[in-house]
């Protein structure tokens, strides 16, 4: 027997709010928020389609939980502390240890983050999955992408191209073993406590969801500045060093999706700063360049200079291909 809407996220979804700022929670029409003076509120959505940013076959706890952290790395890219969520699920038919594995993987994260869900909606149909991600930012202090300056030192939060190593460890296309890949690809871990070490030190900052060039770009851009970047400083795991040097693909840690890292921009003014903080803090960063005033995405490997810019990149890979 198919269970209603309301029974569903009743039975599944609703948990007691927690939230001073949370005036009313799930289960009326809207949900009451109240934003605190001095704050500001940092929205984000997300959809996950199934065989599009997915595969279908992926067990639904993994799944609960990187629904919720890829939207939880957009809020620790501004800064923001993560405070409520709302979710809208599009499901082929109700199986309910389906649901309650979703629930599972989902809540786990919601509760070790501070997230409340504040609503959501059931819908059937092919499965998809829209989160929306609402935290707090301290007025005017939000992370964003226009604020690299030339001189800024690039950093990374950690790894590139293991979870790219685990989407072809699961399409079999590498003969690869890597625990640690399949992890970083199907229950990323979001970076927000460096989000929050970021408030007042980082110029601008970006969550790595569709590689690091791709997304550094979009801080260029922002910035209408350039960066150059040392390949050699790029942090790899040992599985990622393997897979580059089996393949000769050393494009995978700048073009491969999903590792949810933060990349940012720190003024050198600012570094002992920084380093301070993450001494404090036990976070880790790695530094990999630094950004010009020239645009345009470069990378300095085995001693040469490589344009990464799409346009140039495409260029690259013409002459050195055929
Ligand atoms: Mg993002």
């Amino acid at each position: 027997m198919a269970l209603g809407e309301f029974d569903l996220l009743r039975r599944f979804f609703i948990r007691p709010t927690r939230h001073p700022e949370t005036t009313l929670g799930i289960g009326d029409d809207c949900a009451l928020l109240r934003c605190p003076e001095g704050f500001e509120l940092a929205v984000t959505t997300d959809t996950l389609v199934a065989g599009a940013h997915f595969l279908p076959e992926v067990d639904p706890e993994s799944l609960g939980h990187k629904a919720l952290a890829v939207n939880l790395s957009d809020l620790a890219a501004m800064g923001a502390e993560p405070k409520w969520a709302m979710l809208a699920l599009t499901l082929p038919e109700v199986d309910e240890t389906w649901l309650e594995a979703f629930g599972r993987g989902f809540f786990a994260l919601a509760d070790r983050q501070g997230m409340e869900l504040i609503g959501g909606n059931t819908t059937r149909g092919p499965l998809s999955i829209t989160l929306q991600a609402m935290g707090l930012v301290p007025s005017g202090g939000a992370l964003r992408r226009s604020g690299a300056r030339p001189g800024n030192l690039v950093y990374v939060s950690g790894p590139l191209g293991s979870a790219g190593l685990g989407l072809k460890i699961r399409l079999g296309e590498t003969e690869l073993e890597d625990f640690e890949a399949l992890a970083r690809l199907e229950r990323p871990e979001p970076c927000v406590p460096l989000g929050l070490a970021l408030r007042g030190i980082a110029c601008a900052c970006i969550d790595v969801s569709d590689g690091l060039a791709a997304d550094l770009g979009h801080i260029l851009e922002a910035s209408k500045v350039g960066a150059l970047l040392d390949f050699e400083r790029l942090p790899l795991t040992e599985a990622v060093r393997r897979y580059i040097a089996g393949t000769g693909d050393w494009t995978l840690p700048l073009t491969a999706g999903d590792d949810y890292e933060l990349c940012f921009t720190v003024p050198p003014a600012k570094k002992n700063q920084f380093e301070q903080r993450l001494a404090e803090t036990g976070l880790s960063a790695a530094p990999i360049g630094r950004i010009e005033a020239e645009p345009g995405l470069k990378l300095r490997k085995e001693g040469h200079i490589v344009d990464f810019s799409p346009s140039g990149y495409e260029h690259f890979r013409r002459n050195g291909r055929g």
